[in-house]
């Protein structure tokens, strides 16, 4: 039997923590499991290597920015090493090279390729715990270390555990759970004993942070259920899961379930505050235009979200769409050398919005379930200014200072029972 268990960056904040990390992968090994251990830098660490990077250039290389992001992972896996030694277990550390993580060349967001699995199951073979440093690979063209966007332990632990083939991949954070809303925010979220990947990819997708949605990806495709929990509080958590599981099965797991909750039409609400608009005015209203804009975009690397194009007026257009904030600069270079090309065309950019969504496979066969989120949002005074939908979600873009706003009245109606039909 092998668990791979992840921690988060509050989870290994200081020393203490990180002998609490060791006594809870030793607990693993004593139940009778390999054990590969995931684990992110020490909470804040990356933020501060990104800011010293950000004070010497605003331009600054993303093959350097990956080589300074990844310290703060291969930091932390001597010592929680040397905790585990301390405790009396055989125990090894690795970097994503040396665990043998591939990724293509795509500095600061990398995918993992491949994964060469030869040396971590040689060490477990040899009864040891694996401590791997998450978020980090390198890429077998260039030679050169890559991370996996933020957040990306979480993907290095779920990639892992598809790789080993684990029986278990636990996700130890700072909440005990995933919750209807970011509990930070709702503090009357409920937390769900079971979610689907589906459901969870949405979530995770649309800002819901406590999980990477690459991770969520992976778990899908490769059938990994994850269990998301609390390293600070021994309290059931949240199975990620896309088996059918009924209520037997459920509490042999050790996961109730309340009625309620199978009930939900809506499962979740988050909401992203990393988005930018761009809109392009006075496009000409011509064949190819669009085509033209979104291949100059993929051309950049800039991942496009919603778009609205309006009804054309007097032969010319306006299309809108939304990018996360991170590469505004680089979309509004592109927009703009694009518009130098075609006489008329402006570009503005807006930063001061967000989306906020509600998710749940619920919504399939109901109905009504839209213009409740729009009325519940206009009785607030909070203006829409996009809209996106998909089966299992509805999504608007509303402005930032509204976000918190919305995110509590729309849990309200949806999860606290006046938006159930
Ligand atoms: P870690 O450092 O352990 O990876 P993160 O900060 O990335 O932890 O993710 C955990 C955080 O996710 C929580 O502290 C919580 O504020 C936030 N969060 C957002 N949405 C949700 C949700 N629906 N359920 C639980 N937590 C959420
Ligand atoms: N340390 C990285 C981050 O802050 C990766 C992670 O924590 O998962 O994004
Ligand atoms: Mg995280």
């Amino acid at each position: 039997m092998l668990v791979v268990v992840k921690f988060g960056g509050t989870s290994v904040a200081d020393v203490g923590r990180i002998k609490n990390v060791a006594r809870k992968a030793a607990a693993k090994k004593d139940a009778g499991y390999d054990v590969v251990v995931i684990s992110s830098a020490m909470a804040g660490i990356t933020d501060q290597l990104i800011g010293y990077l950000k004070e010497i250039s605003k331009n600054y290389s993303l093959r350097e920015y990956d080589q300074l992001v990844s310290t703060g992972e291969t930091a932390n896996v001597p010592l929680i090493t040397q905790a585990l030694l301390e405790l009396g277990y055989s125990a090894e550390s690795f970097t994503g090279v040396q665990a043998g993580i591939k990724t293509n060349d795509t500095h600061s967001k990398a995918r993992i390729t491949a994964i060469d699995t030869e040396r971590i199951k040689r060490a477990l073979g040899e009864g040891k715990i694996c401590v791997v440093a998450g978020f980090q690979g390198f890429s077998p063209a260039s030679g050169n270390i890559t991370t996996l966007g933020r957040g990306g332990s979480d993907t290095t632990a779920v990639a892992l555990a598809a790789a080993l083939k684990a029986d278990l991949c636990e996700i130890y954070t700072d909440v005990d759970g995933v919750y209807t809303a970011d509990p930070r925010v709702v503090r009357d979220a409920r937390k769900l004993a079971v979610i689907s990947h589906e459901e969870m990819l949405e979530l995770a997708s649309l800002g819901a942070k406590v999980l990477m949605p690459r991770c969520v990806e992976f778990g899908m495709n490769f059938n990994v259920d994850i269990m998301v929990l609390s390293s600070l509080e021994d309290k059931p958590g949240t199975l990620v899961t896309s088996k059918e599981l009924n209520a037997g099965e459920l509490r042999r797991k050790g996961i109730f379930t309340e009625e309620k909750m199978e009930k939900m039409v809506v499962r979740g609400v988050a909401s992203d505050k990393n988005q930018a608009k761009i809109t392009l005015r006075d496009l000409p209203d011509r064949p190819g235009i669009a085509a033209e804009i979104f291949t100059r975009l993929a051309g950049a690397n800039v991942n496009v979200d919603m778009i609205i194009q309006n009804i054309a007026k007097d032969g010319r257009a306006n299309i809108s769409f939304t990018v996360p904030k991170t590469e505004l600069n680089t979309a509004l270079n592109t927009v703009n050398t694009f518009a130098a090309d075609v006489p008329g065309v402006s570009a503005e950019a807006d930063e001061d919005i967000a989306k906020v969504s509600i998710v749940g496979v619920g919504m399939l066969s109901h109905v009504g379930v839209a213009s409740t989120m729009f009325q519940t949002l206009s009785n607030h005074g909070i203006n829409i200014l996009m809209i996106s939908t998909s089966e299992i979600k509805i999504s608007c873009v509303i402005d930032e200072k509204f976000t918190e706003l919305a995110v509590r009245v729309l849990h309200d109606i949806f999860i606290n029972g006046l938006g159930q039909r």
